[in-house]
């Protein structure tokens, strides 16, 4: 199965996820970190968009 993985660890709170694709991350204001909102039933081009453009390799994608 599909998932995606934020390790929150890592996350600097760029936002930059949160705006590329708002269906599947969503930021969570009390601590300043991305999170999943949704996981996705197949990985799109957005998703792997926003995966590649985390600036801390935050995002990966377990196939
Ligand atoms: S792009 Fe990466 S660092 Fe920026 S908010 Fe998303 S997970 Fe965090």
């Amino acid at each position: 199965m599909t998932k995606i993985n934020l390790d929150q660890n890592k996350c600097i709170g760029c936002n930059t996820c949160v705006l590329m694709d708002p269906e599947t991350f969503e930021m969570d204001t009390t601590i300043y970190k991305a999170k999943v909102k949704k996981q996705p039933e197949v990985i799109t081009d957005i998703i792997k968009s926003a995966v590649e453009a985390c600036p801390v390799g935050a995002i990966t994608i377990e196939q």
